[in-house]
């Protein structure tokens, strides 16, 4: 069992106060490298997320709305409270996601930031006077904090994708009820500890739930007083909540899935290419929306490629994230490791070669490791064209033109995150003007930033998360004209 300061209650918080759980159910988290179980967290009951939405209402306030100064100060001191905890929120995001410790504690800083950009930028939400007056009116532009919001968060960036919506939503004055991913509550429930002993925050203005996705997400998407809800997950379960508050007409921030093509042409600095493409695709043991999916590489220097990526793969070590110098952890569960050992089987069964990569059970039995695995021969009939793989097998296809792979990488619902390597400019123009995706690094795999609209195209989601976008995404404009 997980011991920490940062966990002195398993239970959700409501209101100002740790919530006391009436009925006593309880659900178990899993340390994935180990499989053991490191705690047990309230699961609560539906009339407890009422609860948390009317203590959400009640902390909303609309005819004297928190200021500025009150915003910042909140947002700043949830940046100093993580900044300061940051090596005991990674030992604990570590143990429940397996993620290694250096990546899971880098989390936190990135987590900081977005707390820190919204601060920062927080004077855009100011209102302001337009200089026009149609009918002679003088026209105030106020942005409303848009009410209560459900931010519901996925388990593979578990203080990153909350630190996203949160900051945005403190930022507007909107309290929140707030959903982890069942996988990984603790992170969450160790920033609720911070934010209960260090930041000022009205009772109200801030609750989690935990428990049931279908009870939880029920009252979210029908209570009338959540307006809003901001959501990172599945393209399945984005769609479900469209559906779900179709009739109160909600508003929607969805991230969802991703299939990212990975673009390299026979002029790029193919040593660039190849380390970004490790650092890209194995961040998470490659199970983040951002990781490169399908990689298109120019048939003239797909060998010398996958030599490279073969050179680097086989120097990597896979293990518990606690332990040092560990570069991959185990996947999140045996869900998770099932779907990457079938897109591997599929793809060598139909005709793919291995490049790089063992079996997983050269590891053992019995447990959540997955090799990295470079297959080179992918066509368009494999799973792991179709599928997001979310683990660490890197498929590499050929290509010949720039026409014929702009087509190939757009062959997809999913328009979230692209990447091009080419060392000429005007083409990487093109291709990134050609690809649908809301992300297109050009000679760079990194991900989103707090500095940068982040979201996606066609089914890869609704809105963007970052950048003033971002901080825009919980208030409504409102227009005050005046007469005289
Ligand atoms: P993943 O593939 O990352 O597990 P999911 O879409 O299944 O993605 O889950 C993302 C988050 O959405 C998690 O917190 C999960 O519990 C929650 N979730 C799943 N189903 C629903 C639902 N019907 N309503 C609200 N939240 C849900």
């Amino acid at each position: 069992m997980i011991e920490s300061p940062l966990l002195p209650k398993l239970t959700g918080y409501i209101g100002g106060r740790w919530s006391e759980s009436p009925d006593g159910n309880t659900f178990d988290v899993y340390n994935p490298a180990t499989g053991e179980v490191v705690a047990s967290v309230a699961s609560m009951s539906e009339s407890e997320v009422q609860q948390a939405v009317e203590a959400g209402k009640s902390a909303l306030r609309l005819t004297s709305p928190y200021t500025i100064e009150t915003r910042r100060k909140w947002l700043e001191d949830i940046r100093d409270a993580l900044k300061a905890n940051k090596e005991e929120v990674g030992r604990i995001l570590c143990m429940e996601h397996g993620k290694p410790l250096k990546e899971a504690q880098g989390e936190v800083d990135y987590a900081a930031g977005f707390f820190d950009y919204c601060s920062k930028h927080i004077q855009a939400l100011d209102a302001h006077t337009l200089t026009e007056k149609p009918k002679d009116c003088t026209w105030t532009v106020h942005y409303r904090p848009i009410g209560v919001a459900g931010l519901i968060t996925p388990w593979n960036f578990p203080i990153g994708m909350i630190a996203k919506k949160l900051s945005a939503a403190l930022a507007a004055g909107c309290p929140s009820v707030i959903k982890p991913a069942s996988e990984t509550p603790l992170t969450m429930i160790a920033l609720f500890t911070l934010m209960d002993k260090h930041v000022d925050l009205p009772d109200g203005m801030v609750n989690l739930v935990m428990g049931k996705a279908s009870v939880i997400g029920k009252v979210l998407c029908e209570h009338p007083d959540v307006p809003m809800l901001s959501f990172t997950g599945s393209t399945e379960v984005g769609r479900k909540l469209i559906v779900d508050t179709a009739d109160q007409v909600k508003k929607l921030a969805l991230e969802l899935g991703g299939n990212a093509p990975y673009i390299v042409f026979d002029d790029a600095d193919l040593d660039a290419a190849a380390d970004n493409l490790i650092a890209n695709k194995f961040r998470g043991g490659g199970q983040t929306c951002v990781c490169a999916n399908r990689i298109f590489v120019h048939e003239k220097v797909v060998e010398e490629f996958g030599q490279k990526l073969a050179d680097r793969v086989n120097r990597m070590t896979v293990g518990d994230g606690l332990t040092e110098d560990v570069d991959l952890g185990p996947l999140i569960n045996k869900a998770g490791f099932d779907k990457v050992k079938r897109h591997v089987e599929d793809a060598l069964e139909k005709g793919g070669q291995l490049v790089a990569g063992k079996k997983p059970s050269d590891l053992g039995e019995g447990h959540l490791f997955f090799p990295p695995t470079v297959i080179s021969g992918i066509t368009p009939d494999m799973c792991c064209s179709r599928e997001e793989t979310f683990g660490p097998l890197v498929p590499m296809a050929t290509f010949r033109s720039e026409e014929e792979v702009i087509e190939a990488g757009n062959d997809t619902e999913f328009g979230l995150a692209s990447y091009v390597f080419t060392g000429d400019a005007e083409r990487a123009q093109r291709v990134a003007a050609g690809l649908r995706f809301g992300h297109c690094g050009w000679n760079t795999g990194t991900g989103p930033t707090p500095e940068a609209p982040f979201g996606g195209m066609k089914a890869s989601g609704i809105g963007r998360e970052g950048g003033l976008e971002g901080l825009f995404e919980f208030v409504e404009a409102q227009t005050v004209p005046r007469g005289f």
